[in-house]
C-alpha cells in the first residue's frame, strides 16, 4: 500500500479534486479565474506541489473548522479563512494566519470568476465555528464533519447538539441550489441532501437518550470514547 502521503489526487467531478484521499479530504476547486482550497486533510508535505500540478491559478484556502485532521497543511499558506469561534481553538502558528469569514466582508461571496461564486454558511454544531461552502454553479455543498455517512466526532466542550439539529435544518433548506453534500470522512463522499434529515433525526433520538450505544469500535479497532449510532451505523462518536 503506498504511503497516505503518495496518494495522487483525485478529481471526483470536472475541475473539483479530492487532494487527500483515503483519510480526511480536502477540495480543490478550480474555477475560470481563481481556485478555492477547501480544507487541507490531515496534510501532505507535497501540497502545493500537487496544486502545481493540477492549476496555476491562485489558490485562497478556506478551512470548514480547526480540528487537525483538516488544517494539516495549513501551515503551508500565508493565510487561509476559518469560522470565528473557531479561531481561538486552532494552535497558536496557525492562529497567526487566521482570518475569520465574519470579519473579512471580501470572503463572503468567494469570486472563481466567469460569474461563479461560493458561499460560506455557517454550520455550527461539530464545532462553534463550523462552515460549509456552497457552489451553486456546481451544484455542491462542501459540508466538513457536520455531514457524514457514519459517527461524526462530538466532543464535550466543543460541540453543540441544538446547534447541529438547527444545522441540519439549514443545510436541508438549500437542497434547491445543490445535488450532493461533499463529505470529509466515510463512504460515500457524496450524499443526497436528505442525508441532513436522517443526521437530525439520529440528533433529535440521542438527546432524548433513545440511541443505542455501540460495541466501542471503530473501524475495527476499539476506541477511547462511546459510539452512540443507529442500525444504519449513523450516529457519533464521544471521546
Ligand atoms: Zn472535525
Amino acid at each position: 500500500m503506498p504511503q497516505f502521503e503518495q496518494l495522487s489526487p483525485v478529481e471526483i467531478c470536472p475541475g473539483v479534486w479530492n487532494m487527500t484521499p483515503g483519510m480526511a479530504n480536502s477540495y480543490l476547486v478550480v474555477g475560470s479565474e481563481h481556485a478555492l482550497l477547501i480544507d487541507t486533510g490531515v496534510g501532505r508535505d507535497d501540497y502545493l506541489e500537487q496544486i502545481a500540478k493540477i492549476t496555476d491559478k491562485d489558490v485562497s484556502l478556506a478551512g470548514t473548522h480547526f480540528h487537525g485532521d483538516h488544517t494539516g497543511s495549513h501551515d503551508l499558506f500565508d493565510v487561509f479563512h476559518i469560522g470565528a469561534a473557531d479561531i481561538p481553538l486552532l494552535d497558536e502558528k496557525l492562529q497567526a494566519k487566521a482570518k475569520s469569514y465574519e470579519q473579512d466582508a471580501g470572503m463572503d461571496d468567494f469570486d472563481f470568476g466567469g460569474g461563479e461564486t461560493a458561499e460560506f454558511i455557517p454550520l455550527p454544531g461539530h464545532t462553534p465555528g463550523s462552515y460549509g461552502v456552497l457552489i451553486r454553479a456546481r451544484k455542491l455543498f462542501f459540508t466538513g464533519d457536520m455531514i457524514c455517512n457514519g459517527t461524526i466526532f462530538m466532543i464535550e466542550g466543543q460541540c453543540d447538539f441544538n446547534d447541529f439539529i438547527a444545522s441540519m435544518d439549514k443545510i436541508y433548506s438549500l437542497h434547491g441550489n445543490y445535488d450532493y453534500l461533499v463529505t470529509c470522512h466515510g463512504e460515500p463522499n457524496l450524499l443526497p441532501a436528505e442525508h441532513a434529515l436522517r443526521q437530525k433525526a439520529v440528533a433529535e433520538k440521542f438527546l432524548r437518550g433513545e440511541l443505542p450505544e455501540r460495541d466501542g469500535k471503530r473501524g475495527g479497532a476499539p476506541v477511547p470514547g462511546k459510539i452512540y449510532a443507529d442500525d444504519e451505523g449513523l450516529g457519533f462518536f464521544r471521546p
